[in-house]
């Protein structure tokens, strides 16, 4: 299996990093794809990567850091994106959810980000939050353009709109709360072969491990959520989710 979208590289795992790997690795997660937030954790990130050759590094300006991102660091991120090894430009987006993130500098950073991809020709990891529609509306100006969009969350229809671009779906352990219906239906209907699973650890933890840190071990438990609201055996979805991963990142 493979863990779509994680954040391994962040502080909550410096103490115990090694251990969170060795966890996946014997629940059979055995690689996993780290996304980047911004300039100044670059760096962190790709070392990381460099020390664990089962882990894949993503580089990218996330919206939910926009106050800390300067226009130089655009063109610093393409430079970074043709001097290192990377499987995709990310995280990038839209938080419109947020109302103290300034939305105009967001789209500025997200659109250049989407132009970027396309120049250095690797996939994009898309946050979207409250902004599916601005979301769309960008990835249509640019014909080509491939991705995910990391832990979605929006009806079958909107899933659609992003699959006919070219576009993966991902889901985490949102699944695993009864309560989230919405998303629950919408996984019960999502074309197998558009199907991405992620943890987004240290972030949403799921039922079992709920107020706890997430661990990228832990979508074992998302991909046991999801056999049953689609009524597919575990390993069937476990191998497509993971083939897919393989088909966009290159992996
Ligand atoms: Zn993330």
């Amino acid at each position: 299996m493979i863990d779509s979208h994680c954040h391994l590289d962040f502080p909550e795992f410096d103490n115990d990093r090694e251990q969170v790997i060795q966890r996946a690795q014997e629940a059979g997660v055995k690689e996993m794809i780290i996304a980047g937030i911004s300039q100044a954790t670059w760096p962190r990130l790709k070392k990381i990567c460099e020390q664990y050759k089962n882990l894949y590094p993503c580089y990218g300006l996330h919206p939910y850091f926009i106050e800390a991102h300067q226009p130089e660091h655009l063109d610093q991120l393409e430079d970074f994106l043709n001097i290192n090894p990377a499987i995709a430009l990310g995280e990038c987006g839209l938080d419109f959810y947020l109302p103290e993130l300034d939305k105009n500098k967001q789209q500025e950073f997200f659109e250049a980000q989407l132009d970027m991809a396309l120049r250095v020709n690797l996939p994009v990891v898309i946050h979207s939050r409250k902004a599916n529609t601005q979301v769309l509306q960008a990835i249509q100006k640019r014909p080509g353009l491939r991705g995910m969009i990391h832990s979605f969350s929006g009806s079958i229809e909107t899933a659609r709109q992003f699959i006919n671009k070219g576009f993966y779906i991902s889901l985490g352990a949102v699944v695993t709360f009864e309560k989230a219906s919405k998303i629950r239906k919408l996984a019960s209907q999502l074309p197998l072969d558009a199907l991405l699973i992620e943890s987004d650890a240290p972030d949403q933890p799921g039922l079992k491990h709920f107020k706890q840190r997430n661990e990228p071990a832990y979508i074992v438990d998302t991909i046991k959520v999801l056999a049953e609201l689609r009524k597919e055996d575990f390993a069937e979805i476990a191998r497509a989710s993971e083939n897919n991963a393989r088909e966009l990142f290159k992996i």
